[in-house]
């Protein structure tokens, strides 16, 4: 028995690059360890530490896998996506108890993550038979114009490890539905799931080329990737340090590169709100995936008449909640995803007690309980009284940590969600349909709720967010075949003879 379950495990997660169609060890040798933050002592895989004759080798194999799926009709390239969608569905149960090992995400979360590759996959299949383009009149007669889409090339998918599939499936179903090849390089943190997402691709049928994997550090095989010169297109999630450094590596080649980076999320709750309702989001807003979610409740926007009430409910309910093993249906929120991210979240801590001087009415600490002493599992962690300059309320934390700040009127809750340097999900709880539209006008992020908490995105709408949070791009949604296919406008003169633009007619 013992035997099978390995080879299950080793067939949904080779422990291996994967190469112009074949699996793989990196050229030096060298391995790294997938710990499970569960409980360190659990090794979930031993993967290669690529280097960057890897990526260089990927990058080639991309290229002749490209030379020939760019030439396949779109249509044929959503079928292909519906393949993988039909395997993602088979493996659904394995890939989400995968990722709960490997990253602490709870297993409802990370079916969550699972499904959303699914309707990924199932969105851009439908896509292939939308490839549109634009027709119009020419200024001249007898000419005719348009403008069709064409793929790019190699286009390089650098992804974080909180969302180990559905984020690696918003890059790479799109990239290929248009026609163009990828290098992905999942987080250090989830290569297991990186290459089981890789593995369903391959049984799907994906073309040998089309899509490569290789596992390894981000200063390492992360910035060789980068770096390349046939890479014609970077597609970033992750902090914000590191997509500025992307973003000025992307420059010196002229490459395309789109960033997806951090936030500082906001839920607004006014003194007319269904207090139950906002309560419930900032629960799941702040807590789900122990707060690690780009889209986090990281701030509590209240208003004076309801935050008393509010916190104190929102402790009640806050240290209620279960936390441990992720696999434990029972438990609402798992561990960190490692010590640096552990030690990140106990520095805020205390700066937000001691520098800043805000009141911490629940939590601060590691949980250190028996059974959960091997894990960087934390506790869910209040600041009330915070004022909206303290780094708390500034700060990207990325864990359970929230922080409550008090606004006397909705304008100056607007103010307050506004005055920080990110901008990627807001929400308002009002059932004042004037004020719940002024918001949708004024709050600066990509992505506003109306009485739903700050995380809950779907794949057919733009993803993505305003100032530091990103470069203008959107994900998901048509939106981003922007960011993996060129405009090209043709003309075709069928009158026999040199017409000018611009000179034989003028308005
Ligand atoms: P990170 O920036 O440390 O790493 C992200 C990826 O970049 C990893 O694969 C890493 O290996 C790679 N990398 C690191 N340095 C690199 C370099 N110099 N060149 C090339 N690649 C490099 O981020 P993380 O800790 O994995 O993820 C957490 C962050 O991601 C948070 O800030 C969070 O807000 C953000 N995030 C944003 C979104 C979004 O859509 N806006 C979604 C999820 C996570």
């Amino acid at each position: 028995m013992a035997r099978k379950a390995s080879t299950a495990k080793q067939d949904l997660a080779p422990e291996l690059n994967f190469i112009g169609g074949r699996w793989v060890p990196a050229g030096g040798g060298e391995t790294f360890p997938s710990r499970s933050p569960a409980d360190t002592r659990k090794v979930v895989g031993t993967f290669p530490r690529s280097s960057a004759a890897d990526v260089k080798a990927a990058v080639a194999a991309a290229q002749q896998g490209f030379a020939k799926w760019r030439l396949v009709p779109a249509p044929q390239r959503g079928w292909m996506l519906a393949a993988c969608a039909k395997v993602l569905r088979e493996r659904k149960e394995e890939l989400s108890n995968l990722m709960s090992r490997e990253m602490g995400k709870p297993l409802v979360e990370a079916r969550g993550d699972v499904q959303e590759a699914i309707d990924c996959a199932d969105y851009y299949a439908g896509e292939g038979r939308r490839w549109f383009g634009e027709t119009t009149h020419s200024e001249l007669p007898d000419k005719f114009a348009m403008s069709i889409r064409c793929p790019i090339g190699v286009c390089g998918m650098i992804a974080p490890w909180n969302f180990p599939v559905a984020i690696p499936a918003w890059k790479i179903f799109p990239a290929i539905l248009c026609g163009n090849a990828v290098v992905f390089k999942p987080a250090e943190d989830s290569p297991a799931c990186g290459a089981a997402f890789v593995k369903a691709l391959e049984d799907a049928g994906v073309p040998e080329g089309v899509v490569n994997l290789v596992q390894g550090f981000g200063e390492e095989c992360g910035v060789a990737l980068v770096a390349h010169p046939d890479v014609r297109v970077i597609s970033f999630t992750g902090s914000s340090e590191t997509g500025s450094q992307i973003a000025t590596a992307c420059g010196k080649t002229l490459k395309r590169c789109s960033l997806e980076m951090g936030g500082k999320n906001a839920q607004i709750v006014l003194e007319d709100a269904d207090l139950d309702l906002a309560l419930e989001g900032a629960l799941w807003g702040a807590f789900g995936t122990a707060g690690q979610r780009c889209t986090a409740t990281s701030r509590l926007i209240l208003h004076k008449k309801i935050r008393k009430e509010f916190v104190k409910r929102l402790i009640k309910a806050a240290g209620q909640l279960k936390i441990g093993d992720p696999l434990d249906e029972k438990n609402h929120y798992g561990p960190l995803v490692n010590e640096q991210q552990l030690k990140r979240v106990q520095r805020y801590v205390e700066i937000g007690r001691k520098d800043d001087g805000a009141k911490l009415v629940l939590g601060g600490k590691r949980i250190m309980a028996k059974g959960l002493e091997h894990g960087y599992f934390f506790e869910p962690t209040i600041f009330d009284e915070v004022k909206p300059n303290m780094r708390i309320a500034q700060e990207e934390i990325f864990g359970p940590v929230t922080a409550a700040i008090e606004v006397k009127s909705f304008e100056e809750a607007v103010e307050v969600l506004n005055g920080v340097p990110y901008g990627l999900s807001s929400a308002v709880y009002t059932r004042d349909v004037n004020r719940a539209f002024r918001a949708i006008r004024d709050l600066q992020a990509g992505i506003t709720y109306v009485n739903g908490p700050t995380i809950g995105a779907e794949v057919h709408l733009p993803f993505g967010g305003v100032k530091n949070t990103g470069n203008g791009h959107r994900e998901a949604g048509k939106q981003v075949l922007d960011i993996f296919s060129e405009w090209k406008s043709v003309y075709v003169d069928y009158s026999g003879r040199l017409q000018k633009a611009q000179i034989d007619v003028s308005g």
